[in-house]
């Protein structure tokens, strides 16, 4: 059992989700977008995370789902966010960013870009 950040973080990266993680298991790849493969966003090491669910809430974007409740558009999100485990080295915890904190419109035109009803 894990939360998995969803591609709705893309770009959105404000962080506020690393603050509250009491395990530092919220990472972002040091190369930051395009980097291996990996997008520019955050991901949740499932073998550290305790499943604790506080970074939910905080996150604006609603980019945030317990592993068994991750809708079937973001199916994939699920094992990208696994596979970071392989190449931990590679991420690290990141800086918080002063990003603004987004708008309902902006929010839901987020997930109608992704595809996801919800
Ligand atoms: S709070 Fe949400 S959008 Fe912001 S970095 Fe965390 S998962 Fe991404
Ligand atoms: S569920 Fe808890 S431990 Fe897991 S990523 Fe979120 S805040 Fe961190």
């Amino acid at each position: 059992m894990a939360w998995v950040i969803t591609r709705m973080c893309r770009d959105c990266v404000d962080m506020a989700c690393v603050e509250v993680c009491p395990v530092d298991c919220i990472v972002q790849h040091k190369n930051k977008a395009d980097a291996a493969g990996y997008e520019n966003q955050l991901y949740i090491d499932p073998e550290e995370c305790i499943n604790c669910g506080v970074c939910e809430p905080e996150c604006p974007w609603e980019a945030i789902f317990e592993d068994e409740q991750v809708p079937s558009v973001f199916e994939q999100d699920t094992a990208i966010n696994a596979k970071i485990v392989e190449e931990r080295d590679d991420f690290e915890v990141p800086e918080r960013a002063d990003v603004e904190v987004p708008s309902t419109d902006q929010i839901a035109a987020n997930k109608e870009k992704w595809g996801y009803a919800g």
